[in-house]
This record gives structure tokens, C-alpha cells and sequence, in this order.
């Protein structure tokens, strides 16, 4: 299944619209090839998702998340009816906002990618990396931690002759000298008390809906503090800690069962 965000949809093409009406679905057959127009705008998601203070950026993205992931389940319906009707040649195409300001259709692609295309036990992964890459793609498009001649935001903003960021101080994986191309997730969640105080940048792993549905509240709250890793490392400790709670759901089961039996 493709999905692809696209401003651009071609005129020419016959695009359907999300339809869950039943006479659409009997009409089909089951070698049409289904392209699918998803009108991001309709949602009214087209704002910044940063207020002015911590708190009020923290309700703009539940509030997002909320509707990104009910829009979701509307698409996981419509889907789930198509493969019903043996249709497998399914393209989505998001049209966004031709005015960008902010990455929620790279959260939704996400969502769907991680369910549709992703391998039962890549899935962790592929969420992981889809939201990296959305706060990677909100930070270049909010320059909120933004390097210009080696000299943060904050440093450029206050004057301090630091050409380092505030990564060296705690950070011993760093390559000295070279931006970090580590893909960790709690390191670009993470923002300094300037970024948040001052310009209201702020997130959470509980305000991805991404993370939101595809990691527990423990390993949502792993991710937030798991900074100076490489990716490798966090998602195995991840893994660790996934295997950890199902044991210990399965030893839970098995002393109810001897209790009742
Ligand atoms: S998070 Fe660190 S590197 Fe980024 S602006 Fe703040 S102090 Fe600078
Ligand atoms: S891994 Fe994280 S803390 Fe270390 S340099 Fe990269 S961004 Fe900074």
C-alpha cells in the first residue's frame, strides 16, 4: 500500500474520496486500482502546534493527536472494507495545505505506515523513525534548535559565544566537531528551558499519536528519558522492556489461573 503526501494531486486522475457508504464498496472489483485523495484540510489541523506556554502547547497537540488518530481509524475502516472486497492496489495521497505550519501529515503517514506496511515485529521501529522524523521536520520548520555558524538558538539569542549547543555537556557519542546524526528520539523530543519557557516549543511522547498508539505508557516515558543513545541502543532497550511486561503479564495470568483452579 502506498501512501504519499502530495500538494500536488493530478487533475486528470479520478481520485476517491474516504467513503465508508456500502454502494461504493459494491461497485468495485477486486483488480481496480483504488487511489484515494485524503483532504488533510478538512481536519482543521493547519495551525502551529506550539502556544505560547508549555501547557498550552501540550493541549494544541492532544488535542491534534486526538483527531489525527480518529481521522486514522476512519482510514483503517475504509481500508479494512477494501481488502474485504479482495482490493489490494490502494494509493492514499494527502493533500496538505499549500501554506505549511506544521508536520501532521507526516504523523498521519506514520500512523498508517506503521500498520499497514510494517512488519509485525518492525513496527516499534518504524514508529520510532516516523517520529523522528517528524520532530526533525518541525524543527526545521519552527527553527527551534536551529545551528547557524556553529551557535545554537538559544546562544545566538543570548549572546553566548558557545559553538557547541548543550549536547557536549552530557553527551560522550558525539563525534566532536560534526552535527549529530544520531536518530534518537528522546534527544529531539528533548528542548532546552529557554526553548520552552521563552518560545513555547514543547512535546511529549504522550502527544505523538504515533507513539501514542503504538508504544505503552512506560515505553512512551522510557523514550522521553533515554537521551545519548544511538538508535540501536534505545529501541533494544525498548525491546527489553517490552519483553519485561509481557512476562510479567504472562506470570500474572498464570498465578490468577492457579488461584481460581
Ligand atoms: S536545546 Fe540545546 S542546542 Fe538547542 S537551542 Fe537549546 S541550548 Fe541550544
Ligand atoms: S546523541 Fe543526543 S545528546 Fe548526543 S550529540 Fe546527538 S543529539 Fe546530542
Amino acid at each position: 500500500m502506498i501512501f504519499t503526501i502530495d500538494n500536488l494531486v493530478d487533475d486528470t486522475i479520478n481520485y476517491t474520496s474516504l467513503n465508508l457508504d456500502k454502494n461504493y464498496f459494491a461497485q468495485i472489483n477486486s483488480d481496480d486500482l483504488i487511489r484515494v485523495e485524503l483532504d488533510f484540510n478538512c481536519l482543521n489541523l493547519g495551525e502551529k502546534l506550539y502556544g505560547k506556554t508549555k501547557n498550552e502547547s501540550i493541549n494544541i497537540q492532544k488535542n491534534n493527536s486526538k483527531k489525527i488518530l480518529s481521522y486514522y481509524k476512519i482510514i483503517k475502516k475504509f481500508v479494512k472494507k477494501l481488502k474485504r472486497r479482495g482490493i489490494s492496489k490502494i494509493s492514499f495521497f494527502v493533500k496538505n495545505l499549500s501554506d505549511k505550519k506544521n508536520n501532521n501529515d507526516i504523523m498521519l503517514i506514520g500512523l498508517l505506515e506503521v500498520d499497514f506496511n510494517a512488519k509485525l515485529f518492525s513496527k516499534m521501529k518504524v514508529a520510532y523513525e516516523y517520529s523522528c522524523d517528524f520532530l526533525d521536520a518541525e524543527n526545521s520548520l519552527n527553527k527551534m534548535c536551529d545551528f547557524h555558524d556553529n551557535h545554537c538558538t538559544k546562544h545566538r539569542d543570548k549572546n553566548i559565544d558557545k559553538t557547541t549547543g548543550c549536547c557536549p555537556s552530557f553527551c560522550k557519542i558525539r563525534v566532536s566537531g560534526q552535527a549529530c546524526s544520531h536518530k534518537n528520539l528522546a534527544c529531539k523530543i528533548f528542548m532546552c528551558d529557554y526553548l520552552i519557557n521563552e518560545k513555547g516549543f514543547y512535546f511529549t511522547p504522550n502527544t505523538l499519536a504515533i507513539l501514542q498508539k503504538h508504544m505503552s505508557p512506560l515505553e512512551r516515558a522510557i523514550c522521553f528519558g533515554t537521551l545519548c543513545r544511538t538508535e540501536k541502543k534505545s529501541l533494544r532497550f525498548l525491546w527489553l522492556i517490552r519483553g519485561i511486561t509481557f512476562l510479567y503479564f504472562i506470570v500474572i495470568l498464570c498465578a490468577i489461573f492457579m488461584l481460581i483452579f
